[in-house]
């Protein structure tokens, strides 16, 4: 059977590649299953994000196992923002240099457990049957008080994992995507599809 992702992004194609290669699916993205739906992505949580979005492509694609994510970064001190607006915090075409240097602003006088945040990911699917799961998973943080590192993309400059001792842009793609909240929410979903 074939698993298509609802997404675009080519980063996130190569990870679920990586990580269901031996779920026994063939692994296709929306490209290339042919569609390319316009989503309103008008859910209030990102669990509800994640399955507008499977549910959308599964009706373009009802024969196909489809799956599609929802992620993004909640900052405690901020009231748990930018959080399921994360990609569109200060405007869509907004650099992340900006965003992050406003992040740390907004932060300032701040010290450590005060900067806690995570990344939050949950991944949905929907089947040829009509049934539905979803799970959650994510990474543990704080933010650091400038940007740091070359790899990764978005908020990962100013993401700071205690126990790497470093941000998760730091750290290449790899060894990012054994730790991190997508990588963890696709090995969940991968336990669920055995199950199924
Ligand atoms: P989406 O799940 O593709 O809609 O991504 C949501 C947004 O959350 C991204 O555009 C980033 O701003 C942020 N985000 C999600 N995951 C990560 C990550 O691993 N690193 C940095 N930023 C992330």
């Amino acid at each position: 059977m074939r698993l298509v992702f609802a997404t675009g992004n080519q980063g996130k194609m190569r990870e679920i590649r990586d990580i269901m290669s031996d779920s026994g699916y063939e692994i296709v993205s929306m490209k290339e299953a042919g569609v390319n739906p316009e989503i309103e992505e008008d859910g209030k949580t990102f669990e509800e994000n994640a399955m507008i979005k499977a549910r959308a492509v599964s009706k373009l694609l009802p024969d196909d196992l489809v799956l599609a994510d929802d992620s993004g970064l909640e900052v405690d001190a901020l009231g748990g923002e930018p959080g399921i607006y994360s990609a569109r915090y200060l405007g869509h075409d907004t650099p992340y240099s900006v965003k992050n240097a406003d992040i740390i602003r907004r932060l300032e006088g701040k010290e450590g457990a005060e900067r806690s945040a995570r990344f939050v990911c949950a991944i949905a699917a929907v089947f040829p049957d009509g049934k539905e799961k979803c799970v959650r998973a994510t990474i543990e943080g704080q933010i650091g008080f400038e940007e740091k590192g070359e790899h990764g993309f978005g908020f990962d400059p100013i993401f700071y994992v205690p126990e790497l001792g470093c941000t998760t842009a730091e750290i290449p793609e790899s060894e990012k995507n054994k730790i991190s909240h997508r990588g963890k929410a696709l090995k969940l979903m991968k336990e669920e599809l055995k199950k199924a």
